[in-house]
């Protein structure tokens, strides 16, 4: 088996809450509640779940862009809480990050150029020719060329801004890069252009992506596994392959069944219906409780374990410790 390149342990992320009176006691939100994960060099691994989840939180902390509260993040073996200074500067470029919204990761007031040149200067590389061969190498990587070098971010389209994003993430030539709803703001026929520029510099530079998006389309097709978030926690972690994906816990099976094509006469849409509990509501047993519709005696007193149930296939759900689980999967 493969070293994983990221490995996350019982990772969790407590945000504190302003206090509404400074004799109250603090309170906590649970973002992200013990997950575990491994990435794989050169795959494209989703996370995937409904607002508030936890996907961003997670992302951010793998990158140190903000501390876990407890728990690791290892990167080829190393624990990166122990880098020293050097260590994790030079890690910095190694590791990268897409958002969403590439105006505001653009400098709305500096050009192109600038804002490729930007990370080069911070880690020293090469003359000013040099940066100057190289800017221009990464954006003809990402479909552009020299004429965008004096342009604005405002003169761009919303597909052209997050091409310089995408160029701005790889000219430190990384291994990982984190792409946080990179193509959700953008309209269809863009994100099937970025997607694909994506995967050809994936190719190209052997890059392992994390790639978070609550858009299920979007991440059946362009990841090879994906994660299932509820609540902070990692409900299902499954392959993607020809057949298409079988997710087998409760949540999954009713957020892929709301995609239309795969919306055929044996599997119909599953709409939930409860309430969902806040992260800091929950006393025991299962997060999603309130809303399964298949919930027993026992997924109100005990937390369901992750467990593997195929090859590339783990579940947390009680149900599967049921004899009659099979017959009942199409929910
Ligand atoms: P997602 O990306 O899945 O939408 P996030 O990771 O952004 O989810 O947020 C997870 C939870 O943490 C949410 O309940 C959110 O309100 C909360 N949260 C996120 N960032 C902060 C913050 N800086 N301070 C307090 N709470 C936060
Ligand atoms: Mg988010």
């Amino acid at each position: 088996m493969k070293e994983p390149i990221i490995e996350v342990k019982e990772l969790t992320k407590q945000y504190k809450i302003n206090r509404k009176h400074f004799w109250a006691k603090d309170t906590f939100v649970k973002a992200v509640n013990h997950i575990s994960l491994q990435l794989y060099s050169g795959e494209t691994f989703g996370l995937v779940g409904e607002s508030g989840c936890g996907k961003s939180t997670t992302g951010q902390v793998i990158l140190q862009l903000i501390k876990q509260t407890s728990g690791k993040i290892i990167y080829k073996g190393e624990d990166v809480s122990q880098f020293s200074a050097k260590r994790l500067k030079n890690w910095r470029r190694e590791v990268q990050i897409v958002f969403q919204d590439p105006y505001s990761s653009l400098n709305p007031k500096k050009t192109i150029q600038w804002t490729l040149n930007e990370p080069l200067e911070i880690h020293n590389i090469g003359t000013k020719e040099s940066r100057k061969a190289l800017i221009i190498k990464t954006l003809e990587d990402v479909g552009l060329d020299a004429n965008y070098l004096n342009r604005m971010p405002h003169e761009l389209s919303g597909g052209q801004r997050q091409r310089v994003a995408i160029a701005s993430a790889i000219i430190l030539n990384p291994e990982f890069i984190v792409i946080d709803e990179g193509v959700s703001a953008l309209d269809v026929s863009v994100q099937a252009q970025i997607l694909n520029l994506l995967k050809e510099l994936q190719k190209k530079y052997q890059l392992t992506y994390l790639f978070i998006s609550h858009d299920l389309n979007v991440i059946q097709y362009f990841c090879d596994r994906i994660a299932v978030m509820y609540l902070g926690e990692i409900v299902e972690v499954v392959k993607t392959d020809e057949v298409g994906l079988m997710p087998q816990h409760p949540y999954a099976q009713a957020l892929f069944s709301s995609i239309p094509h795969m919306n055929d006469d044996d599997q119909k849409k599953v709409v939930l219906k409860g309430d969902i509990l806040s992260p800091n509501e929950l006393q025991s047993g299962c997060a999603f409780q309130t809303r399964c519709p298949l919930a027993m005696e026992v997924c109100k007193q005990e937390k369901p374990e992750l467990k593997s149930i195929a090859e590339n296939h783990v579940v947390s759900c009680h149900l599967k410790e049921e004899e009659s689980y099979e017959n009942r999967c199409a929910i």
